[in-house]
């Protein structure tokens, strides 16, 4: 309140004067509240026929008739609702209503332009705080100066004009969330953008909150299997993980993430995808997608597309988190995509330099490391004691010719637990999805691994690794001998090997049988134009034939000597049978 302020003065509005006895109580309830006589002055107004409005500095005090019904409507907005008995709780209401006294700021917009407005004279408001401006209109305080603040946007800025007054609100931004969300498209506010009406929300859960405490969280150990053959055998991810995906620009990153996503169908994990900044027809594609692939019923879809203003852009993937926080809170898995987070630092790039904050490097204001630190270290797993939920979080990042030392970058891979590094190079010479062998990492996703795709995966990173570095030594060579040359192919086979196809997440007996037999060199003197039919035919052959061997591995997760020796057999007489040269 404005009790530092000595020139307090109160002013009280109302169409009939008020009386010697209703002044000296207007005194009393002023000397109460400010401690000492404050002046006051009556001003008649027409606006406020049936009471009066009372104003001091920057708080008022409304016992006027539209005050007291809004008073009267927020008390009601709180009855509950249950057994749908509202009636009689309506009366109750009611009847023991009384208007209170209620202080409320109001300010004054004193400039806007390119959805930021400058408000003065709301001394309270706090950072994060959501404002009302004329016709409804929502803002969120972003930036608190000594005697205004800078407050951006939600809607359209026409309605908003210098002088129209501003009210708080008290309330921080937050997004309604609940299960009706499934299987919805919906805005940064989680307002429906899909036509199919409107949505029952199980609750309200704020934009912004804390990331689960080291008590609160256990280590990650589970495999959120992705079904991505390179993924999950060099490169595994946990349930509770933050793996960037990373690349240039059409390097299939959005696919990764897709993928997925479709892979979750029947794992019980729940998917959000967070749209920032991206063209809504990309976004109606990747729902049509999920639909086709029968994915879309356990996803929610947050967009904030490129037409979007930069405040909407900015909250998306927080928005995205509480939805994904609500259900982490009741003991589910979710897996959360942002896609991609290089957006949604311009969008913020463009909200900072319009509230008149100072560049720093690349232009980007100085808190920019903080914003996306806030939102991934959302992501968690969380104790047995609490629940067991989890967050994953896969988070996009673009880079500018495969530039990854640049400032956005370097920023998310330090915050994440690994990154999947794609490359153009690769992506155009047809070895999709892109994986760069060598620069991407997992850090804590091999505790997740199963032990089988672990026992099973083996060497083929160091494989792929030394053929890397062959295929460049040996780049100009002209005769090779024997052995240099096995050891190529055998790389070679390797790298076709991990190609995948989008839409067809491969299974774990799939993939722990593929690196059994190639590890075991079953594949030697195959072309490896026909390593891809020889592996399909080779999956065939065993879902049908030892159905029990997949279904081991598929739900005990562990492959033993005995398996191992048992597959490279039977996957050396397949080759046997096949005759290549
Ligand atoms: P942007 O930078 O535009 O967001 P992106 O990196 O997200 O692009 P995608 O949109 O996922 O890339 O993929 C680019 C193109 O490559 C798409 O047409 C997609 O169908 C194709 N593509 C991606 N992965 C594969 C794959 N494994 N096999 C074949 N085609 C693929
Ligand atoms: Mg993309």
């Amino acid at each position: 309140m404005n009790d530092t302020n000595n020139n307090l003065e109160a002013k009280l509005y109302s169409k009939v004067s008020p009386d010697e006895k209703q002044l000296v109580r207007f005194g009393r309830f002023l000397k109460n509240k400010y401690g000492k006589d404050i002046p006051l002055e009556w001003i008649s107004s027409d606006a406020f026929p049936g009471g009066f409005r009372l104003e001091v500095g920057s708080d008022i005090y409304d016992w006027s008739v539209g005050g007291r019904f809004r008073q009267l409507r927020d008390t009601l907005v709180k009855v509950p609702t249950a057994n749908g008995n509202i009636i009689p709780l309506l009366k109750e209401t009611i009847s023991n209503w009384t208007p209170e006294a209620m202080a409320e700021q109001v300010g004054e917009v004193t400039s806007v332009g390119d959805g930021i407005a400058t408000v003065s004279g709301l001394d309270l408001a706090t950072y994060g705080e959501i404002l009302l401006f004329a016709d409804g209109v929502r803002g969120m305080v972003q930036d608190i100066r000594v005697d205004e603040i800078g407050c951006v946007l939600f809607n359209d800025d026409e309605s908003v004009t210098e002088g129209s007054s501003v009210r708080r609100t008290g309330k921080t931004a937050g997004v309604p969330v609940g299960e009706g969300f499934l299987g919805r498209v919906v805005d940064a506010l989680g307002v429906p953008v899909d036509g199919l009406g409107d949505i029952e929300a199980a609750g309200y859960m704020p934009v912004e909150s804390p990331a689960p405490s080291i008590i609160d969280r256990q280590p990650v150990d589970t495999p959120l299997e992705t079904g991505i053959f390179s993924i999950d055998s060099m490169f595994p991810i946990g349930r509770g993980q933050r793996e960037l995906i990373i690349g240039d620009r059409q390097t299939g990153k959005t696919a990764i993430a897709v993928d997925a996503m479709i892979n979750q169908n029947d794992k019980n994990c729940i998917c959000i995808y967070v749209a920032i900044g991206q063209k809504t027809s990309s976004v109606v594609q990747i729902q049509q997608t999920l639909k086709k692939h029968g994915a879309m019923d356990h996803s929610i879809i947050v967009t904030a597309s490129a037409s979007d203003p930069a405040p909407l852009q900015y909250i998306a993937p927080y928005a995205g988190c509480a939805m994904a926080e609500y259900f982490m809170n009741k003991g589910k898995d979710v897996l959360i995509v942002y896609d991609d987070l290089s957006k949604h630092a311009v969008a913020y790039r463009a909200l900072s330099l319009l509230l008149d904050r100072s560049p720093g490097r690349e232009a980007y204001p100085g808190d920019v490391f903080y914003l996306h630190s806030r939102l991934l270290e959302r992501a968690a797993r969380l104790s047995d004691k609490i629940g067991g939920g989890s967050i994953t979080a896969l988070p996009i990042v673009e880079t500018q010719a495969g530039d990854v030392s640049a400032y956005i970058p370097t920023n998310i891979i330090s915050i994440t637990d690994g990154q999947i590094f794609l490359e153009s190079d690769l992506f155009f010479a047809g070895q999709r999805p892109a994986v760069n062998v060598g620069l991407s990492v997992s850090r804590v996703g091999g505790d997740a691994q199963t032990k089988a795709m672990k026992k099973a995966a083996g060497t083929l990173r160091i494989d792929l690794a030394q053929y890397r570095e062959m295929e460049v030594f040996t780049q100009f060579a002209s005769d090779l001998d024997d052995q240099t040359r096995e050891q190529l192919e055998y790389g070679e086979g390797l790298m076709r090997m991990l190609r995948q196809k989008q839409y067809h997440p491969k299974t774990q007996h799939e993939q722990v049988i593929t690196l059994v037999m190639a590890l075991a060199h079953t594949m030697k003197g195959i072309p490896v134009d026909d390593v891809t039919e020889f592996i399909e035919g080779l999956i065939t052959m065993f879902e049908e034939e030892h159905s029990d061997i997949c279904h081991k591995i598929d739900s005990t997760g562990i492959l033993d000597d005995d398996l191992r020796k048992e597959i490279t057999e039977i996957a050396a007489k397949y080759r046997a049978e096949r005759q290549y040269n």
